[in-house]
Parts: C-alpha cells; sequence; structure tokens
C-alpha cells in the first residue's frame, strides 16, 4: 500500500526521519510524502502522524500509484523513433529535454478511488505501458487531471491514419467554407 502524507503547519520534524522505520519513505511534492509499507502498518502509521502533526490524506493500492520505473518501462516498449517522440494530443515533435511521459488516465484519478477507464480498457496497473503515452509539456498540463475526451484522443494519436484524417477534414473544411462563400456572394 502505499500512505500518502502531508506535513502541516504544526508539523516540525521531517517525514523521512519521524518515519526512519520505513525506508521507503520518499518526498513526492512540496508538502507531500509517500510511504510504501504493509496494510497492516496502518494503525503505526496513523500514529506517528497524530504525534507529529502529519496529514494522512490517503491510503491506496501500488497499482494505483506513481511506480518508480514506469519511464524505464515506456522507453523500453517504445524505442526512441527516428526524429524523436511525438505528442500524442498534438503530434509535434518533442526535443528530447522536453519530453513528459505522460499516464494516460491519471493517477490523480486512480488514486482517489476512480478507476473507471482502468477497467474498460481492461488495465490493471496505472503504470501499465499501454497507459503511457509521449507528450509534450504544453498538452501534459493542459491536461492535467482531465480524462474522458483526452484518453480518446491519446489512443487515437497513436495512429498515423487518425492524423492524416484529421488533416483531410480539415482541408474539406477549409474548401466547403470557401465554396460556400463564393456562392453566397
Ligand atoms: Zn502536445
Amino acid at each position: 500500500m502505499y500512505f500518502e502524507i502531508y506535513t502541516t503547519e504544526r508539523s516540525r520534524k521531517d517525514p523521512r526521519k519521524a518515519f526512519r522505520r520505513f525506508p521507503s519513505v520518499r518526498r513526492t511534492g512540496k508538502n507531500m510524502y509517500r510511504i510504501q509499507a504493509e496494510e497492516r502498518k496502518e494503525r503505526k502509521i496513523r500514529r506517528i502522524c497524530r504525534r507529529r502533526h502529519y496529514e494522512l490524506k490517503r491510503i491506496y493500492p501500488e497499482n494505483l500509484g506513481r511506480s518508480d520505473h514506469y519511464r524505464r518501462d515506456f522507453f523500453s516498449y517504445y524505442p526512441r523513433p527516428l526524429g524523436g517522440y511525438r505528442c500524442r494530443y498534438c503530434h509535434r515533435r518533442i526535443p528530447d529535454k522536453r519530453l513528459c511521459i505522460d499516464h494516460i488516465y491519471p493517477i490523480y484519478r486512480t488514486k482517489t478511488g476512480n478507476d473507471f477507464w482502468l477497467r474498460l480498457l481492461r488495465i490493471e496497473d496505472v503504470n501499465d505501458v499501454r497507459n503511457l503515452a509521449p507528450a509534450c509539456r504544453r498538452c501534459n498540463t493542459k491536461k492535467g487531471r482531465n480524462a474522458g475526451i483526452w484518453v480518446l484522443r491519446a489512443i487515437l494519436g497513436r495512429y498515423e491514419a487518425y492524423w492524416v484524417l484529421r488533416k483531410v477534414c480539415f482541408v474539406a473544411l477549409v474548401v466547403g467554407l470557401v465554396f460556400l462563400l463564393n456562392f453566397f456572394s
């Protein structure tokens, strides 16, 4: 299990020290820490939180949280294409330094108990390579915690035919508009 812990204004000690008996404590955000421990350690963790004024925000199984090796898995499953990766959402080429590995179905949703899409796609682990996609920073930020249409876009974006079709539709639309404008003027 993952135990997500937040420091509060009253907490003084670094959680990595307070939980020194748990070697898996990791800092995951500004005030956020994560401990990986067995389910039965919950009482102990709660006790330390109470004493040290941390907030135990949520507890969720490992398969619904960010793994330490998802980037490695991604690169071995999707080797770098010639010229670099393309963003799954906008099809732009991404310079290697600015490449984001996006969790198509976002972790925020799974760890807060919503795994609708994962079940629909029959994916058990949120870090499964099928749930990972290359993304540019702009799309990654824009997407944030959204799912829905973004999940569809990530699935379709894998296919070159989708991008060709999009272009064809766009050209057809422009030609149609020009034609209509000519017709009415
Ligand atoms: Zn993009």
